[in-house]
C-alpha cells in the first residue's frame, strides 16, 4: 500500500523528544524519510531514528543548537550535505520547524537576554532556517511552523514566548502569500496543553485535571495529537490549507 507521504524528505527540528519526537514518527510512519534535528540530546536523538527505522522507516539524526546566531544555517549547511550525500541532491519536502522555548515569565521578570534567546529559538531560526533551505524546497512542498495557543489566551506568564510565537504565525500568513506560486503551504499549528517536558502541569496526571477542564475533550493533549494534525497539513489530503492557524487543543477554553 503506498503511504502517504512515500517518497518525501522532511526536516523536523526538536525531534529528540515531546511533540517533535511525535511529528517525525508519524511523518517516517507515513514514508517519509526524516532528518531528526536535535540541539544536546545525542543518545535520544539517536533513539528517535532507531524508532524509525525499527518500524520499517528511514531517518537519520542532525545537531544544531537554534538558540544562536547562525544555527539556522548550519542545520541548512548540516541537512543539505547529508540529502546530497545520500540522495545526490539536497532537494526536499517537508520543513517542520517545531523546536521552541518557553519561559513562565511576566514582563517585569523577562531579562533583556531570556527575550532574545526565546525570540532567537522561537522566531529567528525558523525565519533563517525557512530562508537557507527556501532554494532546496521543492515545488508543491510543505511547511509546517509550531506555533502556540498562548498566542490567543493572552496569558500574561507568556510575556516573551506568546510575542515571538506571534511573530512565526504572522511569518507564516505571508509566506504562504509569497510562496503560493510555487504551491508550498505553509501553516502554523497550535498545540494547546500538551503533556511534554515543556508543560509540567499537563504531564502531572494530578495537576493536569485543572486544565483538562478547560478542554472541551475533557484532556490534555498528547504529542501524537500534534503530530496528526502535522502530518496532515504535510500530506497531499491538506494540500488546499495554506496561511491558516490551526488549533491544536481538544477546544480549548480561553
Ligand atoms: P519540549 O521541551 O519537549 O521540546 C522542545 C524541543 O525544542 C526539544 O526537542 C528541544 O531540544 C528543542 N530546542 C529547545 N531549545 C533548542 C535550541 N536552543 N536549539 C535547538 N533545539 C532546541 O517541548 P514540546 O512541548 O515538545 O515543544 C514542541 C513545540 O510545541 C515547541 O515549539 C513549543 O513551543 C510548542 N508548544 C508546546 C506546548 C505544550 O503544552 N507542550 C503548547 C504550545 C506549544
Amino acid at each position: 500500500m503506498t503511504r502517504a507521504l512515500s517518497g518525501k524528505i522532511a526536516l523536523v527540528t526538536g525531534a529528540s523528544r515531546g511533540i517533535g519526537r511525535a511529528i517525525a514518527m508519524r511523518l517516517a510512519g507515513e514514508g517519509a524519510t526524516v532528518a531528526v534535528h536535535y540541539h544536546s540530546a545525542e543518545d535520544a536523538a539517536k533513539q528517535t531514528v532507531d524508532d524509525i527505522v525499527s518500524a520499517g522507516g528511514a531517518g537519520f539524526a542532525l545537531q544544531a543548537d537554534l538558540s544562536a546566531t547562525g544555527g539556522a544555517a548550519t542545520l541548512a549547511e548540516r541537512l543539505s550535505a547529508e540529502l546530497v550525500a545520500r540522495f545526490r541532491s539536497p532537494q526536499f519536502d517537508i520543513l517542520v520547524n517545531n523546536a521552541g522555548l518557553s519561559k513562565r515569565a511576566t514582563i517585569e521578570d523577562v531579562t533583556e537576554e531570556d527575550f532574545d534567546r526565546l525570540l532567537q529559538t522561537n522566531l529567528k531560526s525558523p525565519f533563517f532556517l525557512i530562508k537557507a533551505l527556501l532554494p532546496h524546497l521543492r515545488n508543491g512542498g510543505r511547511i509546517v511552523n509550531v506555533s502556540s495557543m498562548g498566542t490567543r489566551s493572552a496569558y500574561p506568564l507568556m510575556a516573551a514566548y506568546a510575542p515571538a510565537k506571534a511573530g512565526l504565525e504572522a511569518l507564516s500568513r505571508l509566506l504562504a502569500q509569497h510562496l503560493g506560486p510555487r504551491q508550498i503551504t505553509v501553516n502554523s499549528v497550535l498545540p494547546g496543553a500538551t503533556a511534554t517536558d515543556m508543560n509540567v502541569t499537563a504531564r502531572d496526571p494530578v495537576a493536569s485535571r485543572a486544565v483538562a477542564g478547560t478542554i472541551a475533550l475533557g484532556r490534555v493533549g498528547q504529542p501524537d495529537d500534534i503530530a496528526k494534525v502535522v502530518a496532515f497539513l504535510a500530506s497531499d489530503a491538506g494540500g488546499w490549507v495554506t496561511g491558516q492557524q490551526i488549533d491544536a487543543s481538544g477546544g480549548q477554553r480561553l
